[in-house]
């Protein structure tokens, strides 16, 4: 395969008074043309850190890239000067976060913050830019469009703003998407359309998606592979069949036994993972979910494992799978 985008052993540390907090450790992950990924993992985990990263949105300091490589198209982001990753971002890479009244600019009208990009970016005359504004508006499901480019964000309900934040994403058509929680802070219903709307949309334009969640949920319907994160590691890759009917990595069984399933059976409670991942300025030397896993041996504790490849598509880090030590050592 030709991956669009390809992280191979990304750390990223930031340094905080008296330490330094290893955020992302060792991360290695590819998405290819047309395909969404989802990485997923509870907070702390790297996920954002690794999203952000992509964009060069890490500031340094307090961040340090310490090693690892991104290469978008063939090209090494991390080699960029600022000003070209101007031109990348929003252009070829588009982002959505999680709370759009941030993003947006709340004195200026949503269709001017969508020309703003066009102009940038297209070289449209204003009336070429202010048509396509339009054309978006509608593309994301907002009714009356040719007046609600007019309004301001305050005048948009969250749902609403959400929908124009993911116009102005896909305003330069980029090859690949990122949305980091897109809609955490929106109700239940209201992040049912988003994620069907994003899904129509990628199928429409072909673009690529990362999609950041905790909420292995959401997942389900959008993704066809998922990445799962744990302090910093990518702990079990595998297609969205892969993960949820044959999870290899005790993490990613935890996460979806605390998941709400509609299949859910009335005597099978959700158990969610007891304690709390390890604290990042002095991560364990053994697996970091050692002190949390049911599963724990004795290895464990003092040496991380490699991550074991299961198929062509799933891989789980975790010593359980290490052939030597099959039904042998116990803690
Ligand atoms: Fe659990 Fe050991 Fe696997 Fe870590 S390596 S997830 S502690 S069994
Ligand atoms: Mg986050």
């Amino acid at each position: 395969s030709n991956p669009i985008l390809s992280i191979s052993d990304l750390h990223i540390s930031f340094h905080v008074r008296g330490g330094e907090v290893q955020a992302v450790r060792g991360v290695s992950l590819e998405v290819n043309r047309g395909e969404s990924v989802a990485i997923v993992g509870e907070s702390g985990s790297g996920k954002s850190v690794t999203a952000q990263s992509i964009l060069r949105l890490i500031p340094t300091p307090p961040g340090e890239f310490k090693q690892g490589s991104i290469t978008f198209k063939g090209e090494d982001l991390l080699a960029k000067t600022e000003k070209e990753m101007e031109s990348i971002r929003g252009k070829e890479i588009g982002m959505i976060f999680q709370d759009p009244m941030t993003s947006l600019n709340p004195t200026l009208t949503v269709g001017r913050q969508i020309t703003e990009v066009l102009r940038k970016h297209q070289n449209m005359s204003s009336t070429e830019a202010t048509n396509r504004a339009v054309e978006l508006l509608n593309l994301v499901g907002i009714p009356n469009a040719a007046e609600r480019v007019k309004q301001f964000p305050h005048q948009f309900s969250g749902g609403m703003r959400q929908r124009v934040m993911i116009a102005i994403a896909l305003a330069c058509n980029p090859s690949l998407l990122i949305a980091d929680e897109p809609t955490t802070a929106l109700d239940v219903t209201i992040q049912a359309q988003i994620m069907t709307l994003m899904k129509e949309l990628q199928e429409k334009t072909g673009t690529s998606i990362i999609l950041i969640t905790h909420d292995l949920g959401i997942v389900a319907d959008m993704c066809d592979r998922v990445v799962v994160m744990y302090a910093g590691k990518v702990v079990e890759t595998g297609t969205k069949q892969e993960i949820f009917k044959n999870p290899q990595h005790p993490y990613t069984r935890g996460l979806l036994r605390s998941l709400p399933r509609l299949d859910q059976k009335k005597d099978e409670p959700l158990v969610p993972i007891i304690g709390t991942p390890p604290d990042m300025s002095s991560p364990p030397k053994g697996c970091a979910f050692c002190a949390r896993c049911d599963e724990a041996m004795r290895i464990c504790v003092d040496n991380d494992p490699q991550a074991y490849v299961l198929s062509e598509t799933q891989t789980a880090k975790c010593w359980l799978h290490d052939s030597a030590l099959k039904g042998g050592e116990s803690a």
